[in-house]
Parts: structure tokens; C-alpha cells; sequence
């Protein structure tokens, strides 16, 4: 579906095979977020060809954290497309056993990254996942999340190296940032600055203190 001009979004409808959502920044260059697993990668594939585009016309693909059901797909992308994840993400991959496949080309840290037209802030956001990063793209105030915080809920803290204190720190940074589009790494997009407002109110009223004895 396309979200705004220039952002689209891969949407997984099938709750029974646990896939991510994958983003498509467009402009002077081509931007994936997040490609998901492998063996479910037709449905990115087939949304990109919707779009005219195929694998080896993205430009550079962005992992928001190095959970399998976000990166496993990575290694089908060759050079010259670019792969980018934080430090801490790709140390966490290494831990879990995955290898050069998943080498990033360049780590994202925080601050604004420039690919092509293309401004985005990187923002540090762990918690859910050691080197979590949210993407915010000013131009259309569109705020890529991964699995820091979804449409009525939060990310996990229970998993290797999460952390309930640090990802309420994390999603009361996100809260300053003036969003039109939350657009998470699973269930569907929060569209409208009044819905994305009343859904960080929601998720602070229900899981900030959960997070606060974690
Ligand atoms: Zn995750």
C-alpha cells in the first residue's frame, strides 16, 4: 500500500506466519526497511514488482534491529546495494551465529543519514533489542518504529538483551518527534497526528508502568 508519496509499505496480513513489515522509501534512491524473513520474501518481492522495482534496483537496505523475522532476508540483496544497521545490532547478529552475509556496509548511529534525496534521522532507541534504531523521516513525518513500539502495544522485553526501563526511555523519546505515520515492524500503520498522539497516551497509560518494574 502506499502510505504517502514516495513511502510504501509492505504489509504481512497472515498472523500464522510471523513475518515483518517491510518499508519502501523512494526518491533519487531506493530505500527497504526491514526485508524480513527469507522464506517469506515473495511478498516483498511481489509488492516491489507492483511497483516496477525488483531487489537489485534498491539502493540500500536498513535494518531497524537484528531480530531474524526483520534481517534473515538480507543476504539475498548484492552489491551495489548498500546494507546499514547499528554497531550494537550487527554485534548481536554475530552473537546469534549469523555471519558475513549479515556485515553491514556502514553502521547507522544516531543523528541524519543522507542517501540520495533522502533525509532521515537515526534515532538510538534499545530496549526491545540491543542496537534498536527508529528511522524518521522529516519530509514526511513518517516514523519507522521496528518493534520499539506498534499500533496499541509495545516490543518485547523479555528477549536476549531487552530491557523494560530502557525501552520506556526509547518511546518517550518518540513522543517529541512530530509524527503523521507510525509505521511499526508488525500489525498495521497509525495514520493521522491525533491517532499517533492518542496511541503513545495508550501505550503510556497501559505499559509504562509494566515497563517500569521490568
Ligand atoms: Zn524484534
Amino acid at each position: 500500500m502506499e502510505i504517502a508519496e514516495g513511502l510504501h509499505a509492505f504489509i504481512w496480513k497472515n498472523p500464522q506466519a510471523n513475518n515483518t513489515n517491510t518499508y519502501l522509501i523512494t526518491g533519487s534512491k531506493n530505500i527497504l526497511v526491514d526485508p524480513g524473513h527469507l522464506q517469506l520474501f515473495d511478498h516483498v518481492r511481489t509488492g516491489l514488482a507492483r511497483l516496477n522495482l525488483s531487489p537489485d534496483r534498491i539502493d540500500a537496505v536498513l535494518l531497524t534491529h537484528g531480530h531474524v523475522d526483520h534481517m534473515e532476508a538480507m543476504p539475498l540483496f548484492r552489491k551495489p546495494t548498500l546494507l546499514a544497521m547499528s554497531r550494537e545490532a550487527s554485534q548481536f547478529i554475530r552473537e546469534c551465529g549469523g555471519d558475513d552475509r549479515f556485515a553491514p556496509d556502514f553502521f547507522l548511529g544516531e543523528g541524519n543519514l543522507r542517501i540520495g534525496d533522502i533525509s532521515l534521522d537515526i534515532l538510538l532507541t534499545p530496549g526491545h533489542s540491543p542496537g534498536s534504531i527508529c528511522l524518521y523521516w522529516p519530509d514526511r513525518k513518517a516514523l519507522f518504529t521496528g518493534d520499539v513500539i506498534f499500533s496499541q502495544s509495545i516490543g518485547r522485553t523479555d528477549l536476549p538483551g531487552g530491557s523494560g526501563k530502557l525501552l520506556k526511555e526509547s518511546i518517550q523519546r518518540l513522543v517529541k518527534l512530530d509524527v503523521e505515520y507510525l509505521l511499526s515492524g508488525h500489525g498495521g500503520p497509525v495514520i493521522g497526528k491525533k491517532a499517533v498522539r492518542d496511541n503513545f497516551r495508550m501505550v503510556a497509560d497501559c505499559w509504562f508502568s509494566y515497563l517500569e518494574g521490568d
